[in-house]
Parts: structure tokens; C-alpha cells; sequence
């Protein structure tokens, strides 16, 4: 059986093929008591790993006191860029997975439960394809459960555009002035899990609470899943402990321990600076300095690289990734893009362009029907506070050798085929 105080848990027994149904009920040992299943959720402290660090029993609790033909979302839509979390999960351990999404349902009183993978991503499509069948030969009764492919984008993953996709074949975020809010399938309420979280529930229905808090904080209880990314030797998908230095993570990858700077939370997240990677990982210690450990994502960016070229590319392809059905999307996101191409580019223009991106990230700041637009201006807000000296430097006409050079760090698929700037 796996140690409550060792890893890997998520990843036991995990190879480069999916564990087989049989592998995984040697792995893991028999779920629990279906009638304690709640409580012991309640105990364990879990909260969604897909960014929102939501805890799981409120949400259970909100879909248990609605009526009606329910399901679980398993969101392994993996809409990050630099973040292979899920797919990892779902290509090693999907069983786990499963399980997890199977007690969400008892927990609710779910009949189905609705997986979703990108199209774009066939290998993960596949092994989940055959996870199910594998289940379905047993003939088990429970939930049936139904794979849907989406196509790739990133607000795809958004829990709301999940939904409404499985609704009706749109991708696009859902206005939700009142968040939480109960979405739906038809008439049908939905709770929307990311599938590590779902593997935690898999872990919490079999080894209880106190197994769980074995790892972790108090407050940010067990281990998480983490894709570490950007100037490292291997990146890497890694399980750690929650309250881990993010130097000894970072060291496991074959990152420069003295980096310029590690994006935290995806594209939507912010800088934690070169100085203050002995931070622990976990939510605790991240928000004093206004960060969380978000969708998963550790990239390093190394302080031979340009801070400010770095964030107008990832600001202009999370512009393209819109949805364009708000207008802090449609045109505040891209006017953050131009502004931060006049601040690369320096001059009078970058000095007008650097006064005006605080006041558009005020004006665009919770507008948006979804989270998008909030996320960018962070990731904004963020690289101006952070690489100030660049901005300096680009604004007077004289940046660093990282601007003269093509060498990128972050990951931006949409621009791979494009022309990428260098500064001349
Ligand atoms: S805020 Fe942007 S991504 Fe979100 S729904 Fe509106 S247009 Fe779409």
C-alpha cells in the first residue's frame, strides 16, 4: 500500500503506460465506507487543484442540495500551456481519476459523469477511451461515463465553457455575476472537477482524512502536482509535498538555482523574483506575497532572458486565446499587448505606453464575464513590478543582451509560426 508520508501518491505506480485496471486495484486498496465518504472529505481540507483552490466539499455540498438528472464534470482539458498536469495523471494513473469522479458522484447523486479531453491531445484521448472500457467490460453499476473531446484553446477549459460545451457544442465562458454559481447541463446541475483533483477524492474515499493531512500544510493540505518548465535542464512533471521550498522543486528539474525569476499559476498567474525561491510552495506562503500555486505551473526564466519581451508574448497570444465575447477581451487585452510592444520597442512611445497600462488594467479588471481578463492584467501587473530594471533599460534605448537575442523561455504555441520580436 502507498505511505501516507511518502511520495508519489498521485503517481504510484505510475510508468511511462497507463496503469491497467487490475495494476491499479493491486496499487491502491479497496474505497472506503461510501456513508463516511463526506465527512472524511470534509476532514481531509481538499481544494481544487485547476487553479481556484475552491474547496471540494463546498462545492459537493452546493450540487447535493439541487434537484435533478446531475453530473460530474471531469475538466482534463489541460488549457495552460505550460502546464501537462493532467495529461500526465490521465496517461499514468486514470483509474485514480475515475475513481475520484465515481465518489463525487455518490457524493451528489450524479447519474453520469461527462471526462473531457482536448481533441488535439490523442494519446491522453485514447488511454482514457480504453480506462472506460476497461471499466465498462466489468459491467459495474454506477454512473456510466462518457469521454467528450472539446477542441484546444484556453478558455476552453474554463469551467463555464466546459459546460456550455457539453451543453451545446460552444466553447465560451458563461456570464456568472454571482459566483459560486450552480451550472448546468440542459436542466441538469454539474460539478466541474479538474481530474487531480478528482484523483485526491480517489485517494481520500480509500485512505481517509488523517492519511491525507500527513502531507501538505495545515491550510494547504496534501501533495500537488506540478509541471516545472522555461530554462531548466528536465522539465518535468513532478508530485511534491505541499510546503516544499520552490528551490528544492526547481533543483529537481535541473533549474539555475539563482534564476531572475519563476511564473507561478500559469499564464494567468505572476513572478515570484529570483530572491525569494525558497518560498514554500503551498498557498500559505504564497499569498503574503500575492501569488498561489494556481494551475500548476513553475517556469523559470533565467537572468540572462528579457522579463518585458517574455510578457508581451505570452499578453499577445492570451489575447488571440480570448473568447472576444466581452469587451475587456475583445479590446482591452490587445491594447495591453500594443502597450507592451511600445514599452519593448522604448522610446517617447514606450514612455507614454508604461503610464497608460496601469490605468487600462484598472479599467479592465473584474469586467470580463469570466476570469480571463483578471488573469491577464495580473500576469500584467506583475512583469512591470518584476522587471522594472528591463523596462528601464528598453525605455531608455539600451536593453539587456536577452532582447538582442532569439532565445525564449515560455511556452506560446499560437506564435511558434509567427515572427517573434527582437530587439534591434
Ligand atoms: S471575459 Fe473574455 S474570455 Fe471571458 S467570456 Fe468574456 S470574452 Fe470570453
Amino acid at each position: 500500500m502507498i505511505e501516507a508520508r511518502t511520495l508519489p501518491r498521485l503517481f504510484a505506480g505510475a510508468t511511462n503506460r497507463p496503469l491497467s485496471l487490475e495494476a491499479h486495484e493491486e496499487m491502491f486498496r479497496p474505497a472506503g465506507n461510501v456513508a463516511s465518504l463526506l465527512d472524511e472529505l470534509d476532514a481531509s481540507g481538499l481544494v481544487g487543484r485547476g487553479g481556484a483552490a475552491f474547496p471540494t466539499t463546498r462545492k459537493v455540498q452546493l450540487l447535493r442540495n439541487q434537484r435533478g438528472h446531475k453530473y460530474v464534470v471531469v475538466n482534463g482539458m489541460e488549457g495552460e500551456p505550460a502546464a501537462h498536469k493532467d495529461n500526465r495523471l490521465l496517461s499514468t494513473n486514470p483509474h485514480l481519476v475515475l475513481d475520484g469522479a465515481e465518489m463525487l458522484a455518490t457524493m451528489i447523486g450524479a447519474s453520469r459523469i461527462a471526462i473531457c479531453v482536448a481533441r488535439d491531445n490523442p494519446t491522453v484521448v485514447h488511454h482514457v477511451e480504453q480506462a472506460i472500457h476497461e471499466r465498462a467490460r466489468r459491467n459495474l453499476r454506477g454512473p456510466g461515463i462518457d469521454l467528450h473531446t472539446p477542441p484546444w484553446r484556453y478558455v476552453a477549459g474554463e469551467e463555464s465553457a466546459l459546460v456550455h460545451w457539453l451543453d451545446d457544442n460552444e466553447s465560451l465562458p458563461q456570464y456568472r455575476p454571482d459566483r459560486p454559481h450552480i451550472l448546468r447541463i440542459g436542466r441538469g446541475p454539474a460539478m466541474v472537477d479538474n481530474a487531480e483533483t478528482c484523483a485526491n477524492v480517489g485517494l481520500i474515499g480509500r485512505y481517509g482524512a488523517q492519511w491525507f493531512r500527513a502531507l501538505g500544510t495545515h491550510d494547504h493540505p496534501g501533495s500537488v502536482v506540478v509541471s516545472v518548465t522555461g530554462a531548466v535542464t528536465r522539465p518535468n512533471v513532478l508530485e511534491v509535498n505541499l510546503g516544499t521550498p520552490i528551490s528544492s522543486l526547481l533543483a529537481s528539474a535541473g533549474a539555475d538555482p539563482a534564476p531572475q525569476a519563476v511564473l507561478l499559476g500559469g499564464y494567468g498567474g505572476a513572478w515570484l523574483r529570483g530572491d525569494q525561491i525558497n518560498t514554500p510552495y503551498c498557498n500559505e506562503a504564497l499569498a503574503p506575497l500575492s501569488l498561489s500555486v494556481g494551475a500548476g505551473v513553475a517556469a523559470v526564466l533565467p537572468r540572462q532572458a528579457c522579463g518585458i519581451i517574455e510578457a508581451h508574448r505570452v499578453v499577445r497570444w492570451m489575447a488571440h486565446e480570448s473568447a472576444r465575447q466581452c469587451g475587456p477581451c475583445a479590446f482591452g487585452l490587445p491594447a495591453l499587448a500594443e502597450d507592451l510592444l511600445a514599452v519593448v520597442r522604448g522610446g517617447r512611445d514606450g514612455v507614454a505606453a508604461i503610464a497608460r497600462l496601469q490605468d487600462r488594467c484598472n479599467v479592465i479588471e473584474g469586467r470580463g464575464a469570466c476570469r480571463h481578463p483578471d488573469g491577464v492584467v495580473r500576469f500584467v501587473r506583475s512583469s512591470i513590478d518584476v522587471f522594472a530594471a528591463d523596462i528601464d533599460n528598453h525605455l531608455r534605448g539600451a536593453p539587456c543582451a536577452g532582447a538582442r537575442s532569439s532565445q525564449r523561455y515560455l511556452t506560446v504555441p499560437a506564435l511558434e509560426h509567427e515572427e517573434d520580436l527582437i530587439w534591434e
